[in-house]
């Protein structure tokens, strides 16, 4: 199946997390994480529309300066989500600045923020370039499972972990993918064109099968009338959506454990620190992070499809073959059958 989401990471492996997940045949994108983003070119992050921050550790959180910077003067709507007291620390970054002149900006920047406490509720306030980014009233959010987006393809899930602080990781979840078989819309004499694209957004929705298309006919002489449910089943393909998970900074106990599991189970793709060697598990714990065969294990306990270790310390660097490697046994189960543990 052709994938909807790209996910690419913004640094090398051993750099500031951030992650930037673009979608296809929009030109929209969602970033994950915010530590530096130099790399990221303005019109990349023009396209955001959302941006999860999982804390405010500083190499986490110091990319938000740039993302201002080259949003500022543009008719933009942002949506910042991230831990309890976030609504606090963003509005601390905006007053660190002087905004006496934003009144001549014809545009107006919007930054709507999300603190999550909890999988079920959270707060929210907003912001304004014309207002001098002064702080809005601070509602509560009610959210369901942990769900704080929920669009009409996909959804982003979090999961509140503990690195000392809480932490947030989060899953990007396509609701359910849909291809459209060519040759046998070629045989059935029907045109490409953008009929397919509401019949898509039909099955997403979860239309009733007896929902009837006005279909168009190839030849352009008016159109046939065809149900959802045989177009489903004559020129449809429907199957699971793709899943992309993002965990970082968190101390391997099993509680932790229990959540990074259940959230990220059965992604195609997870991408998760494995700051520490597997023989410094003791140092990993007394720092707050995983270490590559925590971060194997989870994923492999998850039964994740493919794995994207990264933020590396930088104490291994020359070494990441070695903790690319750790990780890897650890996920295929392998370092268990030769530790006989
Ligand atoms: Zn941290």
């Amino acid at each position: 199946m052709t994938p909807l989401i790209h996910p690419q990471l913004v640094n090398d492996v051993f750099g500031d997390p951030a992650l930037y997940v673009e979608f296809k045949f929009e030109k929209r994108a969602l970033l994950i994480d915010l530590g530096e983003i130099q790399a990221l070119e303005p019109r990349k992050i023009l396209r955001l529309s959302d941006v999860f921050v999982s804390h405010a550790h500083m190499d986490h959180f110091v990319g938000f300066d740039r993302l201002l910077r080259v949003l500022l003067g543009r008719d933009k709507h942002l949506r910042l989500y991230g831990p309890e007291g976030f609504v606090d620390r963003v509005a601390h970054k905006l007053q660190g600045y002087t905004w006496n002149l934003a009144h001549r900006f014809t545009n107006d920047l919007r930054l709507a923020v999300t603190e999550i406490h909890s999988g079920s509720a959270g707060a929210r306030s907003d912001f304004h370039l014309r207002d001098g980014f002064q702080r809005g009233p601070v509602r509560p959010v009610e959210l369901r499972n942990g769900v704080i987006m929920d669009e009409e393809t996909f959804r982003v899930r979090t999961a509140v972990l503990d690195h000392q602080i809480p932490s947030l990781a989060f899953a990007v979840e396509e609701k359910v993918h849909v291809n459209v078989w060519k040759d046998r819309l070629e045989r059935m004499e029907l045109p490409i064109g953008p009929w397919l694209r509401e019949l898509k957004r039909a099955v997403v929705r979860g239309d009733p099968d007896d929902r009837v298309f006005a279909v168009p006919l190839e030849c352009g002489a008016g159109e046939c009338r065809m149900s959802l449910g045989q177009l489903k089943s004559e020129i449809l393909r429907i199957v699971p959506g793709q899943k992309i998970a993002y965990v970082v900074d968190v101390v391997f106990t099993e509680e932790n454990a229990r959540r990074i599991v259940a959230l990220v189970r059965d992604a195609d793709t997870l991408f998760i620190e494995a700051t520490f060697a597997r023989d410094e598990a003791a140092r990993a714990a007394e720092r707050l992070h995983l270490t590559t065969a925590q971060a194997g294990e989870l994923a492999r306990r998850a039964g994740v499809r493919r794995l994207e270790p990264f933020h590396f310390s930088p104490r291994y660097a020359g070494e990441e073959a070695r903790l690319r490697r750790e990780v890897g046994e650890a996920f295929s189960g392998a370092s268990l059958v030769s530790s006989g543990s």
